[in-house]
């Protein structure tokens, strides 16, 4: 048998990411000090400060730091030492690409094409363990661009064989079903392509100003659609990034969109988020009934398509969704469909944000997570998501 797939990891520093990201995590940071943030981090008492803001900050402050620590001052190659050595040979790893280009109104220090361009270095020494999937940004393109130049371009990125998917993630800012995804869709539907996307109330979200073109997109079908969408508080305390992103990500999105392609291999990351799988487990157990959650709208979308995934990344550190969400809706006898699109992934090194600080074994951190999935399941299921579905995904024209 050919070894585990973690479907979900991501490798990349404070290089790759705009520092006013940061206001997601710390809201009452001014807009100028940020930019001297990373340049504190930079510095040998960079790591010091840290230890002391941690000391002093808030909850949410504290991961960040955690998050920051560890991962932000390795480069690429060191975070997937880090990460392979947590896992038995052969095992062969996903790595997500972002572009962080239209998030905010800060440009990260190394472009999308240079990170793309380090993975793509990263592969060539570690080729079968290395899975790359490359970024949709619609952005990148006008309303008015011919889908046909676009499908182009993409056919042009994978005749390198470099890139074995597509990563989304509209929480940065776009909708599923956005006109100038659709050759984007068509492509992976053409060659049976598999997509991840973002689909979790975290994670990073868009921090610039709405505007007007973000409130007057063309859906799928090329017709202008107007969108309430909010306008972001003045005062950085008050900014609801959150609200706002919920309307990109929104499980509901991806109906249209596999209407139009109804056999999109799309695989919905953190299966809704820690915050609605919470929502469920209450609901389940007699609290916020009638309420609909992010979790539930996921696996009505499982259930209701031919290719609809879900994945465990990031929610996986907490032991009730394994136990008593995972454990039963995606039993292997009662639930066949559905224990057929589950995939294992852990959302490397987003997870830090959830470890203690003192806590400095990096491998040991993934290794845990991975050992608890297999320890709270049965091993039919555990080696279906890992093994046999993960296969079943990423089957394609160029993976095969
Ligand atoms: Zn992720």
């Amino acid at each position: 048998m050919k070894g585990m797939i973690n479907c979900h990891t991501h490798l990349f520093n404070e290089y790759h990411v705009p520092e006013d990201l940061l206001k997601l995590y710390v809201k009452w940071i001014p807009n100028f000090v940020l930019p001297s943030v990373g340049r504190v981090l930079d510095h040998p008492i960079g790591n010091g400060a840290l230890n002391l803001f941690s000391f002093l900050g808030t909850d949410s402050f504290k991961r960040y730091i955690n998050f920051i620590k560890f991962g932000y001052g390795m480069t690429v190659n060191q975070q997937f030492d880090i990460l392979r050595s947590a896992y038995p040979p052969g095992t062969r790893f996903i790595v997500l690409m972002q572009d962080f280009k239209f998030v905010s109104d800060a440009k990260a220090r190394v472009s999308y094409d240079s990170f793309v361009n380090e993975i793509i270095e990263l592969k060539h020494q570690f080729p079968s363990e290395i899975l790359p999937f490359y970024f949709m940004e619609p952005r990148n393109y006008d309303f008015s661009t011919d889908p046909n130049e676009i499908y182009q371009s993409l056919q042009e990125k994978f005749d390198s064989g470099h890139f074995l998917g597509l990563k989304m993630y509209p929480a940065e800012g776009y909708f599923p079903w956005d006109f100038r995804l659709r050759p984007f869709y068509q492509f992976a539907q053409d060659n049976d392509l598999p997509i991840m996307t973002h689909c979790s109330t975290g994670g990073s979200r868009y921090v610039k100003q709405t505007t007007e073109i973000d409130r007057n997109p063309l859906d799928l079908k090329g017709q202008h659609r107007k969108i309430d969408l909010p306008k972001l508080a003045w005062l950085n305390v008050r900014k609801d990034y959150t609200g706002r992103a919920k309307y990109f990500s929104d499980p509901d999105n991806y109906k249209e969109v596999l209407v139009e392609f109804p056999n999109l291999k799309i695989c919905l990351a953190h299966s809704g988020s820690n915050d609605e799988i919470n929502l469920e487990i209450d609901r389940r157990n007699g609290k916020n009934k009638g309420h609909s959650n992010w979790y539930q709208k996921c696996l009505d979308l499982v259930d209701k398509n031919t290719n609809v995934y879900v994945d465990v990344s990031y929610s996986l550190y907490d032991t009730r969704f394994i136990q008593e969400l995972i454990k039963s809706d995606f039993d292997t006898t009662l639930q066949v469909h559905r224990s057929n699109r589950l995939l294992f992934g852990t959302d490397f090194y987003m997870t830090y944000t959830e470890v203690g600080a003192g806590e400095e074994d990096l491998p040991k951190v993934e290794r845990s997570l991975r050992e608890k999935m297999s320890q709270h399941l049965p091993p039919n299921l555990f080696d279906k998501m890992a093994y046999h579905n993960a296969e079943t995904w990423l089957k394609s024209n160029i993976y095969k």
